[in-house]
């Protein structure tokens, strides 16, 4: 398959190669839509099987950024990044630098943050030759690490789901099954705690498991029993593709609201779950939080403000409402309408930008 097919596939503006012998960098940053704005997304560091995975993870990662962004409402377009090679033996300062230039050479185009295999430290090194990175520690100005903004965001989105469904928005002596105990699985798990939830969780490693049984008093699920416990919610936060032909009908709960991203392994999938009455909030709308928050250490001159950013954040609960609200007129699975949304703002921007652009 030609590389401009690959591209032209998921509409692109951009797709462009760095190599530095010197420093072993071998890095893709697709920028998939500037129309809203500079295109924003993290640098993901992994040992690829080979330059097809490597490329093929971009596209799909840069392209769900600019659905993310534009949902809410975001001055960003979408953009990613991808190195590789192992982050544990092949990530120094020389790489860094490396990873840097090649950012600054985009001249804004692309805004690089932290993703898998990267850190709120590599971003530090990063901005020393570029300032188009975001997700600086908190000590140097930046905003730190997106994942406690990301699960703001969730259970925000959580208590609107429960509203969705005649409820009161709280998740007070609601049950709720967590998949994973990472950055943003555990932060949710205590928020939902701290507000009288009953926790079922999973993760396949028993220290963070663990951690949530003591800290929390959550009950600990294996691996494969997490997506089929009865309960009010199915928070995915650890893997994408787990809503798919296997799980879906085996889901024993009333919503689906988590942060991982790219849930749904096909939109099958998301009809299915539509079809069995089960509230699915759109992975790239409530898992939003995390890119809010690093927006606003790009875009706001006076510097990052937590609780404007915050305040921002939770704005997750009126997006979703609205597009809840629309789901339900179209009779037509909230995935499908926020994906509509999103295309018909896009082409509305872009139309303004050409006729801005004919004078
Ligand atoms: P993380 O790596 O800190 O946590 C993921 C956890 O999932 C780990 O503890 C891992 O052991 C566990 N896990 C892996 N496979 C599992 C399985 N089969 N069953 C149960 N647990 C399993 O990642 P994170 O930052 O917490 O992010 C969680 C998800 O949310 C990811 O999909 C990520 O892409 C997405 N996301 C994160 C952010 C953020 O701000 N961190 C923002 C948007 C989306």
């Amino acid at each position: 398959m030609s590389l401009f097919h690959h591209i032209e596939r998921y509409g692109h503006e951009s797709v462009t190669f760095f190599s530095d012998p010197a420093s072993r960098l071998r890095m893709i940053v697709a920028v998939h839509n500037t129309v809203m704005g500079p295109a924003l997304g993290g640098c993901r560091m992994w040992p690829y099987a080979g330059i097809d995975e490597a490329l093929e993870d971009v596209l799909r990662l840069s392209r769900s950024m600019t659905y993310k962004a534009a949902m809410a409402a975001l001055p960003f377009g979408g953009g990613k990044s991808v190195v590789l090679g192992d982050p544990k033996r092949e990530k120094d300062e020389a790489l860094l630098l490396a990873i840097s230039r090649a950012v600054g050479g985009l001249g804004g185009r692309y805004i690089v943050a932290e993703d898998v295999g990267m850190t709120e430290a590599d971003m530090d090194v990063i901005s020393r030759a570029t300032r188009w990175v975001a997700g600086r520690p908190l000590s140097g100005g930046g905003s730190g690490d997106p994942s406690e903004a990301t699960a703001i965001g969730v259970f925000e989105g959580m208590k609107t789901c429960l509203e969705q469904l005649g409820e009161e928005p709280t998740v007070r002596s609601r049950t709720i099954a967590i998949q994973g105990m990472g950055k943003v699985g555990f932060q949710l798990a205590r928020l939902a705690t701290e507000e009288g939830a009953k926790l079922f969780v999973s993760d396949i490693d028993s220290a963070r498991l663990e951690r949530a049984a003591n800290e929390l008093g959550a009950h600990s699920v294996m691996p494969d029993a997490i997506l089929s416990v009865p309960c009010d919610i199915v928070s995915p936060c650890a893997l994408g593709g787990v809503l798919n032909e296997k799980t879906v009908p085996a889901l024993n709960c009333r919503i689906v609201a988590g942060s991982a991203n790219n849930q749904l392994a096909n939109e099958v999938d998301g009809d299915a779950l539509f079809g069995r009455g089960i509230l699915y909030a759109p992975d790239y709308v409530i898992n939003a939080g995390g890119l809010i928050n690093l927006s606003f250490e790009q875009s706001s001159p006076e510097g990052y403000d937590r609780e404007r950013a915050m305040r921002r954040v939770r704005e997750i609960a009126t997006t979703l409402t609205r597009l809840f609200q629309r789901s339900r007129a179209e009779s037509a699975p909230p995935f499908r309408v926020a994906d509509r949304m999103v295309e018909e703002q896009l082409a509305e921007a872009r139309a303004h930008q050409y006729q801005t652009e004919g004078g």
